[in-house]
């Protein structure tokens, strides 16, 4: 494949806090409204174990969880920890939706940058954020750009290693639209390390999943590194 047309876009910032969660589970609980009141119940015992669970994690810390900063840190921390890994309650079919057209763009190289994410590490739970670029080429069939931040949240939204959030991204991809080929590379800071000394601050670490043609055609693959290297 020759010099592919290139469009790119950089993401501002995602601006999508605990009012966007909320709005996902409205419509998760009206979806299946004979149950609702069952989810909702449900929903508040996770609640109630898991700040049992943070209070017993406060006194084994030593302190003392009635006091009057740490009373309600339990249940807040409760829920902070439900919208940090709200990528559970979601699909990939939910936050795509109608975000899918026909076009006939099959050889332009579709790029997006610089779209934030925030995940936990599953071997510490503690954070890890940074920047995902995505891009793809079409195969008649297009995302709509937001979609693709849409996308990388549903599985940063959980517990993740960083190898393995890259490869869901770039797969989903795949699934959603079987594009001719799709690159993934995601540069993020891991707290874990951050905090024990084991990585300077400002350290990153870089993962990259390449499918289909950009697996396959060396000059795509390299068009496609070349372009998230030069540009940022
Ligand atoms: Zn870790």
């Amino acid at each position: 494949m020759t010099a592919n047309k290139i469009r790119t876009l950089d993401m501002v910032s995602d601006s999508s806090g605990m009012d966007d969660f909320t709005a996902i589970k409205k419509v998760k609980n009206s979806e299946d409204s004979d149950t609702s009141s069952d989810n909702v119940d449900e929903d508040g015992n996770k609640l109630t174990k898991m700040a049992r669970a943070f209070k017993t994690i406060i006194e084994c810390l030593g302190e003392d969880s009635g006091r009057e900063g740490l009373e309600s840190t339990p249940m807040r921390a409760a829920k902070a920890l439900q919208f940090f890994t709200k990528g559970y309650c979601q699909t990939v079919e939910s936050v795509v939706g109608e975000g899918i057209f026909n076009e006939d763009t099959e050889s332009d190289m579709v790029v997006v940058r610089n779209i934030d994410i925030h995940s936990l590490c599953e071997h510490h739970m503690v954070p890890f954020s940074g920047k995902v670029h995505i891009a793809y080429i079409p195969n008649g069939k297009i995302l709509g750009l937001s979609k693709l931040a849409r996308i990388a949240d549903v599985f940063s939204r959980r517990l993740q290693v960083q190898e393995r959030l890259t490869r869901q991204i770039a797969q989903a991809i795949m699934d959603s639209i079987s594009p001719k080929g799709v690159g993934v590379v995601l540069e993020a800071t891991h707290m874990c390390m951050v905090m024990r000394g084991v990585e300077k601050q400002g350290a990153s670490t870089v993962t990259s999943t390449v499918l289909g043609s950009f697996k396959d055609d060396k000059q795509t693959r390299a068009e496609f590194f070349n372009l998230i290297n030069c540009t940022k």
